[in-house]
């Protein structure tokens, strides 16, 4: 027997179902411990890059500070010479050919007068106003990024992009402590974007990744062209500093994945606290994980199939006993209703057989009446209706036993099986009464056939212990008129049978 579909469609669905769930639990937890380390990771590359820059900006500035310093330093005990400030014009030659980026540096006197320069530019300016002379009469000074007019007519008179400047001025005093001037310089920004450049190799890995310098007022010093001298909207707390990095909403409404680094002072040396900023879109920065995505919606669509294939076999496992066990007990309850029905067949047969004579009884008599009168209308055919009655039975009994008596009705329950039709109805209706019911039968039939019953009886003989003998039976046969009652035509019948009784037993009479 095969399993039931809808059963197996179940089972499909419900483990189909489970699958699902199940791939969909392990991809949210997949892909979000995936989100998770890659923020960590790529957050932290980004970070380190940020932090390198910061450390390289710092170190470079440390060591134009240093640069400075070694300088006023020789340049301090030269106090006396014709040629002194040609001297001091090829150092800082000299000093300028040993770090390309830097634009100018110059010497100046006491009041803010320069004295010398690299290739003598903007000698005898007077730069008293300038902050770098300014704050390096007290210390040394590293400014912040600043354009510079002048410097920019001299140095860059046809360029479209205007030149950057970071300062770095130290005080040169005398050996008996008087202050005697400044030396400083200008360093050219683009410094800067060459080691911008050069961290921007260690990006290659992350794409659209961007790095951005802030200047210590807040502004952007470098980065894309369209982000530059903007104001920096982040604002780097302390403890997202020591993290070095973090999801951060832009003023452009995206988000990126950031790692930032702060240029902290490097030894002895104070500089501007340029912010470092390495940003990448966090829709590109996830893209591995829409692809793992993908993978897991592949992995997920295979286990559920998996899941959908087991349960259409367990289905089968489980529900093949089940329709076993069902298919047992339909055969079970059709076999008991065969039996039962057979019961009933025999208990209707006992109901309505005499167990003496295996012909009808009364109940059945009276059972197939009703039919046959019907037919007998219906087809408009005579029936015949007939009682017979043994003679002086009382007397077989008294003579010959009980016993006797019995074999005798059952001899005569054989004779009217034998003798009456398949169709008539031959039925014990008393003690030693029998009635027929003969279909399509004149009164002319029945009288013929009744004689023949009476003739047949009256030659049966009886065998006893004493000696052999003989009974005969009167009978009284009639016509059912229809429209009249069953029980007035056995009264006509009962009246006829009366009349043979009384007229000398063994005979025949017809009434009607
Ligand atoms: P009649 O010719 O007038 O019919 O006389 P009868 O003796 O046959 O009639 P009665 O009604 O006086 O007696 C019927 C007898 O039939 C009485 C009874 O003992 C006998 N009898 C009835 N049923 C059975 C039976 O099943 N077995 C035997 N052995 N005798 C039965
Ligand atoms: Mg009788
Ligand atoms: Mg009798």
């Amino acid at each position: 027997m095969l399993v039931p579909v809808n059963l197996k469609i179940r089972w499909f669905l419900i483990y189909a179902l489970f699958g699902l769930a199940l791939s969909v639990i392990l991809t949210s937890i997949v892909t979000q411990a995936a989100t998770k380390q890659i923020e960590e990771q790529v957050g932290s590359s980004l970070g380190d890059v940020a932090f390198q820059l910061a450390d390289k900006l710092e170190r470079g500035m440390f060591e134009r500070y240093r640069d400075m310093q070694v300088s006023a330093q020789l340049m301090r005990s030269v106090t006396t010479g014709e040629d002194r400030l040609e001297r001091f014009r090829r150092l800082l030659d000299t000093l300028q050919q040993s770090f390309p980026a830097y634009a100018w540096i110059g010497l100046t006197d006491a009041d803010g007068k320069v004295l010398a320069s690299t290739q003598g530019l903007l000698e005898g300016a007077d730069v008293s106003q300038r902050p770098w002379f300014i704050e390096a009469q007290e210390d040394y000074f590293i400014g912040d990024v600043h354009g510079a007019l002048l410097l920019e007519q001299k140095l860059n008179p046809n360029g479209d992009q205007p030149l950057r400047f970071v300062d770095v001025a130290v005080p040169i005093v005398s050996t008996e402590g008087e202050f005697i001037g400044v030396l400083g310089a200008h360093l050219n920004w683009d410094w800067a974007t060459e080691l911008q450049i050069s961290m921007q190799r260690s990006l290659q890995l992350h794409e659209a990744a961007e790095i951005l310098i802030v200047s210590s007022e807040n502004s952007i010093i470098l980065g894309p062209a369209n982000l530059l001298e903007q104001i920096n909207p982040i604002q780097l707390s302390s403890t997202m500093l020591s993290d070095g990095h973090g999801v951060m909403a832009w003023s452009d409404g995206n988000e990126y994945l950031m790692g930032y680094a702060v240029a902290k002072d490097y030894r002895d040396y104070r500089g501007p606290q340029w912010q470092v900023m390495v940003r990448q879109p966090l829709d590109i920065a996830y893209q591995p994980i829409r692809e793992l995505r993908i993978q897991a919606a592949w992995i997920g669509g295979a286990v559920v199939l998996v899941f959908a294939v087991i349960g259409w076999m367990t289905a089968e496992k489980i529900s093949r006993p089940l329709a076993n066990i069902n298919q047992q007990l339909e055969r079970e309850v059709q076999s008991r209703t065969a039996q039962l029905t057979q019961s009933n067949q025999r208990l209707e047969q006992l109901a309505t057989t005499d167990a003496l004579t295996g012909l009808g009884n009364r109940r059945a008599f009276f059972a197939a009446s009703s039919d046959m009168c019907e037919r007998s209308k219906r087809l408009d055919t005579p029936l015949a209706v007939v009682i017979l009655d043994l003679d002086h039975f009382k007397r077989v009994n008294d003579t010959y036993g009980h016993g006797v008596g019995d074999e005798v009705l059952e001899a005569v329950g054989e004779l009217l099986r034998a003798t009456v039709r398949q169709i008539d109805i031959a039925a014990r209706t008393g003690g030693e009464e029998f009635s027929l019911l003969l279909e399509n039968t004149d009164i002319k039939g029945a009288e013929q056939l009744c004689d023949r019953i009476r003739k047949r009886m009256e030659q049966l003989q009886f065998n006893s212990d004493k000696e052999l003998f003989t009974v005969t039976m009167s009978i009284g046969a009639t016509l059912w008129q229809p429209d009249e009652s069953f029980d007035t035509t056995l009264e006509r019948a009962d009246k006829a049978l009366y009349q043979a009784k009384e007229s000398g037993r063994n005979r025949v009479v017809t009434l009607g």
